[in-house]
């Protein structure tokens, strides 16, 4: 059944969402001041960290806490808390909650709860990156931080190779080598924009080719966001399944297994493995 929530018309408890700068602290907004002054209470992922926010704004709401550790606990103590009247505000270390942050867990129960959950507009980091890259802003696609796991990166980065959407990582300083590499080796030697530091002092943006920011990475310091141009080669857009499933015996033909020829014909077109697999599995 659809469920419709008019924020600002009922006298439901509501959940806030409350985005937290992502460095300079002038960017808290007089709604979000407002707010976490009228909340009953503000449910953080680290309470020390967002001390320090509400004592700069001279702040004295109650706080707890709300970690990925404990979120499914935390979540069902929120909900008591709305269920007893009370409106909560919950709040990341930086940036909106929920975008690599927790809190996802607790809107989808809010949400099924029936209790309002309202966004509070502020800066994310992966957008301030975004719109000041230089790359095309009309589709993107948000990525997070890669997987650890080299086998898991490059499982992520075959799936996005292919795709024409401009791409976005987070990353953190003792990571950007190997993570650069990795994106060089999986999606070619790509523009892309490394911004770090938003919003602070030594904020920074390099522009140009990922080869080129791997030359310099080592001495890149501070919380950074790494925006990667889509794929633009051509071939993607004009090569047919036939073609497609041609490429594939005529390296069969060369001796390879077929798992071999479809992972090769990935490289060299930049098509998902997965999509050559099953086009080929299907072929007539
Ligand atoms: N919730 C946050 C948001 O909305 O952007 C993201 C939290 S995530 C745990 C932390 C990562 O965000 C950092 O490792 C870095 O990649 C990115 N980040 C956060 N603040 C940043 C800043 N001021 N400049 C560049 N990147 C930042």
């Amino acid at each position: 059944m659809i469920q419709r929530q008019k924020s600002f018309e009922n006298e439901m408890p509501t959940l806030y969402l409350v985005a937290t700068p992502i460095g300079n602290l002038d960017e808290l907004t007089p709604r979000a001041i407002d707010v976490l002054n009228t909340v009953d209470v503000i449910a953080a992922e680290d309470t020390r960290n967002t001390m320090k926010l509400l004592s700069h704004f001279n702040i004295k709401t109650k706080l707890i806490s709300h970690h990925l550790h404990n979120e499914e606990n935390s979540a069902q103590g929120i909900i008591d808390l709305l269920k007893n009247g009370k409106n909560i505000a919950l709040v990341s270390d930086a940036g909106y909650p929920l975008i690599n942050d927790p809190g996802e867990r607790l809107v989808e129960l809010v949400t099924q709860a029936g209790f309002n959950v309202v966004p509070l507009s502020g800066a994310s980091a992966f957008l301030n990156a975004l719109v000041a890259s230089g790359l095309k802003t009309d589709e993107f696609i948000y990525l997070g931080f890669l997987p650890v796991a080299e086998k898991e990166t490059k499982k992520k980065l075959e799936e996005v190779r292919p795709l024409r959407q401009t791409l976005i990582f987070y990353e953190a300083p003792h990571r950007i080598v190997k993570t650069l590499n990795r994106l060089f080796n999986e999606l070619g030697d790509r523009r892309m924009c490394l911004a770090r530091e938003l919003t602070k002092v030594h904020e920074e943006f390099l522009r140009g080719k990922i080869s080129e920011i791997l030359e310099v990475a080592d001495t890149l310091k501070g919380e950074m966001v790494l925006v990667v141009e889509g794929n633009t080669e051509e071939k993607r857009l004009t090569l047919s399944v036939n073609e497609l499933n041609a490429l594939v015996d005529s390296q069969i033909q060369k001796g390879m297994s077929a798992s071999s020829a479809i992972k090769e014909v990935a490289k060299m077109t930049g098509i998902s493995k997965n999509e050559i697999y099953n086009n080929y599995q299907h072929r007539s």
